[in-house]
């Protein structure tokens, strides 16, 4: 089974800053770390691997300093790993982004199965996975909580706000995957890690890939973002303590009233 796994270095921190010149995120002085959400990706390529046999791939497009990244995933037991890297790819939104990808999948070719994290912690969209599916015209099932294979079809769970869902997909298919799915990705192994230190790791650039430049980069990307800011925090609300609950409402109307709520 030849699974690939789409990693995102991002910052270590919920808590980006925005250059409000030019409306990006600032990178300098924050550690960087594998999307969480991607680490459930590779865990579960990695169980589905020791269950089913094969190959895990993962991909990430960035700066050079991704490879840190990839080198992690290695360490963690992925097979192999690619880094797209371009000037040609600054400047990349979603849909950018994804068609890259696309073109990176198309030229691994022979994939069963390509995961996703749910979404990203810096850019936080979740388009990435299921644009991706859609440049591959390939099925897609996001948010799944449990992946089993049989055959070339995969039987996938997935959380939704009503519940769950159960969905059977014919393979290949791109699949965006939650922390339930295995909350606890194993730690990279010593061997693993020596083996990612000593590790060569390709990169592809735009001449590496079968792709049209107007869809690349900034070119490629029609997103406009006019204003990125942090919503104000919300006041804390007003705590009525009371020993009883006919005296908790009592003051709680009395509140509403002086308010002029009702
Ligand atoms: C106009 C514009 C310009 C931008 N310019 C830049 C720029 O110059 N440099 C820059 O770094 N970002 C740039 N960005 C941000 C960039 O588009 C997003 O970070 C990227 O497309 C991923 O979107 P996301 O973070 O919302 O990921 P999501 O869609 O939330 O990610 C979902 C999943 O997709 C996969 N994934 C996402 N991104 C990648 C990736 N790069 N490689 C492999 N897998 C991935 C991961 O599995 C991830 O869990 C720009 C955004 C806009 C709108």
């Amino acid at each position: 089974m030849e699974i690939v796994v789409c990693v995102k270095q991002v910052p270590d921190t919920t808590e980006v800053k925005i250059d409000p010149a030019t409306n990006t995120l600032i990178r300098q002085g924050v550690p960087s770390i594998v999307n969480p959400f991607d680490k459930n990706a590779l865990e579960a390529a990695l169980q589905l691997k020791e269950a089913y046999g094969g190959k895990v791939t993962v991909l990430s497009m960035g700066p050079p300093q991704a490879k840190d990244a990839l080198k992690e995933c290695l360490a963690m037991g992925a097979d192999a790993a690619i880094l797209i890297s371009d000037r040609a790819f600054g400047g990349s939104d979603t849909l950018a982004t994804s068609y890259t990808l696309a073109s990176a999948i198309r030229k691994l070719g022979n994939c069963d199965i390509i995961l996703f994290g749910k979404q990203a912690i810096d850019g936080d969209t979740a388009q990435v996975g299921p644009e991706t599916a859609e440049h591959l015209g390939v099925a897609q099932v996001t948010y799944a909580s449990r992946i089993e294979v049989s055959g070339d079809v995969a039987r996938i769970e997935r959380e939704s706000e009503e519940g769950y869902e159960i969905i059977e997909v014919k393979l290949p298919a791109v699949v965006t995957v939650i922390k339930t799915l295995n909350y606890e990705p194993r730690y990279p192994s010593v061997k693993g890690t020596m083996k990612a230190n000593r590790a060569e790791i390709p990169v592809w650039t735009a001449a590496d890939l079968t792709v049209e430049e107007g869809r690349l980069g900034l070119k490629g990307s029609p997103t406009q973002v006019r204003n990125i800011f942090t919503p104000p925090r919300r006041v804390q609300g007003v705590i009525i303590a009371r020993d009883t609950a006919r005296e908790a409402v009592a003051e709680l109307l009395q509140k509403l009233t002086e308010a002029k709520i009702v």
